[in-house]
């Protein structure tokens, strides 16, 4: 018997970027009309790449984000995860893929207030069932990011920071090969920044991908991130001028 070969699609995925996008558009009803959000945008995050998309308000960041999700889905062009093909999912394996692939960190976090920090953890574990080592996880989870007192407190007591951080920790449950977050400092101080870049960084440095929305300097300006600018839903060109100075 020969060795079993794996097929041509498994060896694509293992060399497949975490996330390729490509010719997404999205169009959204306006009164009598129609309008583009996102038009033609095409990118791709590797594993172990930092990606920062930058753009002003209203350029179409958090609706770009909602469709790598699979939130959301493209009026027209296709996201893969892992090689695959999203939008060819039937809906519930796109559910899980999304689930598992994607550790999504939202602008307003989506934290269960009245839950405990382990439980917001827990959450996306709920449709299979919450075993032990799930709970264990969650807790090396809440102890790498420095909030493991907090495990068994409702998040509505704790602070900016520490949600953040419980939401994050929610994110990589399922050891995800893309981590998306959405204007993750729009509330922190400078000093908050610095340690969310820290842990930024880590998370990029243990293989995976992450796709960082954001407008601030102090993000954009990450050493190793590539930055992607988006204007009026469109991927604007050429290097960013963070990279520029830098180079
Ligand atoms: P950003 O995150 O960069 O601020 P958004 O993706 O939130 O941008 O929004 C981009 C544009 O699309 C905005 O003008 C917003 O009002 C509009 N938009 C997003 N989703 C919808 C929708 N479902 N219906 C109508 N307009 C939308
Ligand atoms: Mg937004």
């Amino acid at each position: 018997m020969p060795d079993v070969v794996p097929a041509p699609s498994a060896l694509e995925a293992a060399n497949a970027p975490a996330v390729r996008v490509v010719g997404v558009s999205k169009r959204v009803r306006d009164g009598e009309s129609r309008r583009a959000v996102l038009s033609d945008v095409s990118f791709e995050v590797a594993r172990g790449e930092l990606v920062v998309l930058r753009g002003p308000s209203g350029s179409g960041k958090s609706t770009l984000l909602a469709i790598v999700g699979g939130m959301l889905s493209p009026t027209s062009g296709e996201v893969y995860l892992d090689g695959e093909a999203t939008s060819r999912l039937r809906e519930a394996h796109r559910a899980d893929v999304r689930r598992k692939k994607v550790g999504f960190v939202f602008q307003d976090l989506q934290l269960l207030d009245a839950m405990t920090a382990i439980d917001n953890v827990l959450l996306p574990r709920v449709p299979e069932g919450i075993r032990r080592e799930d709970e264990a996880r969650a807790l090396t989870l809440l102890t790498r990011f420095g909030v493991e007192r907090s495990a068994h407190t409702p998040v509505r007591s704790l602070s900016g920071g520490e949600r953040q951080r419980v939401a994050l920790a929610r994110a990589l449950l399922f050891d995800p090969p893309l981590v998306v977050m959405d204007e993750p400092t729009a509330h922190l101080d400078d000093a908050r920044t610095h340690a969310l870049a820290t842990e930024l960084s880590a998370i990029v440095g243990e293989g995976r991908a992450v796709l960082v929305a954001s407008h601030d300097a102090r993000i954009v300006g990450l050493p190793g991130a590539r930055v992607v600018t988006l204007e009026d839903g469109r991927v604007v060109g050429g290097p960013s001028p963070e990279a520029e100075a830098r180079a």
